[in-house]
């Protein structure tokens, strides 16, 4: 049997759940190739494959891999996998949804027997079957540029943010990785040359116990490693005796889903935190030497102008200016098939019909003008790419704050310094614009 799997495009990171596939049917009657389309692009004859297998773990991923479906004759057996793979199968309804890679799903559907020693929990993954990891995201810092790897502690998230694709998939659980997994994943990563590695849980600190422990272990083992990881802001305050560990174990920066300022949005997005908390966790992370790169999701049917005021103020005052990618103020909700959000009474009203392309259902603001101020900034970004980041962002400010008649900016003589970041900062719950599909296909979003 000749199995094809494919990956669109994982966020800058190696496909890992492929060679998690493999390593589950490895033998010696089937023959796996693997492409990643997101670094490389062969010419495919796809007849030659009984079987053809998609990894959708995202958005962008499954609109990279609808275009590439597009008339093509495909083999009788195509699966799916990832976060939209339902999303996928909707689309295309000889496509079936793997939900679980774990259990027999998958087994039936191939009609083969997994390993018996295979457990996701604690396999090894073999990435040497994958694209080399100096094709994926680095870690930039001037003119530093250092091969990132990735791995997970848990997958699946406790909590139920109504935005997110997350709990449509795991509905509030989450489970952990072996200890031993993760440590000997890590080493084959630094092996390869990987000198930062990004835990890419959903939340670091679902299971803040479980995480810390492996931090210190492959802190122990590779000192000179650095660390990332997403923490929710709920969870920064809580855990704050746990953060403060952070740093000296070489976490050098905490990602944060901020989303907005605004109070009532936080509380239909069911954020479990408010616009408060926001200064609460920055002062935590900025007194303990871990740069907070706050992600935000401005754009809502519920957004006023003022809010988007509310969040230059926030950077301003806490000087984030090298910590927010000025693509995050032009983000807006996504609401995918089953997206939790449908299910709160806010969205009647606003809520317009499934767009088929996209993916997605269309809505409506409440404020046209915010629609306004959205496509503004939106297209100055595409109309300025060569321009810095903190140009970008100055010219943005400026376009708020003619469109709000407000004065943002009080400090003239701002200092912008180089800050550690990864080299791909694209993330899952947005629709991709055209300047994302273009960065993603040409691979120059990634080094
Ligand atoms: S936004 Fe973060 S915390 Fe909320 S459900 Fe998704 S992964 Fe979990």
């Amino acid at each position: 049997m000749k199995i094809l799997l494919t990956s669109f495009y994982d966020l800058g990171k190696q496909p890992k759940i492929i060679a998690e596939i493999v390593d589950k049917y490895k033998s010696e009657n089937i023959e796996f190739d693997i492409v990643d389309f997101s670094i490389d692009n062969p010419e495919i004859n796809i007849d030659q494959y009984d079987v053809l297998g998609i990894y959708a773990p995202m958005h962008t991923a499954t609109v990279l891999s609808i275009e590439f479906l597009k008339n093509k004759s495909l083999p009788k057996k195509v699966f799916t996998f990832g976060l939209y793979g339902s999303v996928l199968e909707d689309f295309n309804s000889s496509i079936k949804h793997i939900s679980n890679i774990e259990n027999g799903e998958l087994d039936s559907f191939l009609d083969i027997n997994k390993n018996k020693l295979f457990s996701l929990k604690n396999n090894i993954p073999n990435r040497d079957i994958l694209p080399d990891i100096s094709n994926y995201a680095h870690l930039v810092n001037g003119s530093s540029n250092l091969i990132a790897g990735s791995v997970e502690t848990t997958y699946g998230c406790k909590h139920s943010c109504t935005h997110c694709p997350i709990p449509i998939s795991f509905n509030g659980n989450f489970k952990t990785y072996s200890l031993e997994k993760i440590l000997l994943d890590v080493e084959n990563q630094v092996n390869s040359g990987a000198m930062h590695i990004s835990f890419n849980d959903p939340d670091f600190f679902n299971g803040p116990i479980h995480a810390l422990k492996i931090l210190e272990n492959l802190n122990t083992k590779f000192p000179e490693v650095t660390y990332d990881s997403t923490i929710k802001v709920e969870h920064i305050i809580k855990y704050e005796k746990y953060f403060k560990e952070l740093s000296s174990l070489n976490m050098i920066f905490v990602i944060s889903a901020f989303e907005t300022t605004n109070d009532e949005v936080l509380t239909i997005l069911e954020k479990n935190h408010s616009s408060d908390d926001l200064s609460n966790a920055i002062e935590i992370s900025q007194t303990n030497n871990i740069d907070i790169r706050p992600t935000w999701m401005p754009f809502s049917p519920w957004t006023n102008q003022k809010d988007l005021i509310d969040i230059i103020k926030l950077i301003e005052n806490y000087k984030l200016r090298e910590t927010v990618d000025p693509i995050q103020l032009t983000i807006k909700l996504l609401i995918p098939k089953n997206s939790l959000i449908l299910q709160r009474s806010e969205i009647k009203g606003y809520l317009k019909d499934y767009d088929k392309n996209s993916l997605s259902y269309m809505w409506d603001y409440k404020n046209e003008e915010v629609n306004i101020l959205q496509v503004s900034l939106f297209n100055y970004l595409l109309d300025t790419p060569d321009l810095d980041e903190h140009s970008q962002y100055l010219g943005m400010v400026k376009i708020i704050e003619n469109m709000t008649q407000s004065n943002l900016i009080s400090d003239l003589n701002y200092s912008y310094k180089n800050v550690p970041k990864l080299s791909e900062t694209w993330f899952c719950c947005a629709e991709p614009s055209q300047i994302q599909l273009d960065r993603i296909k040409t691979n120059t979003a990634l080094i």
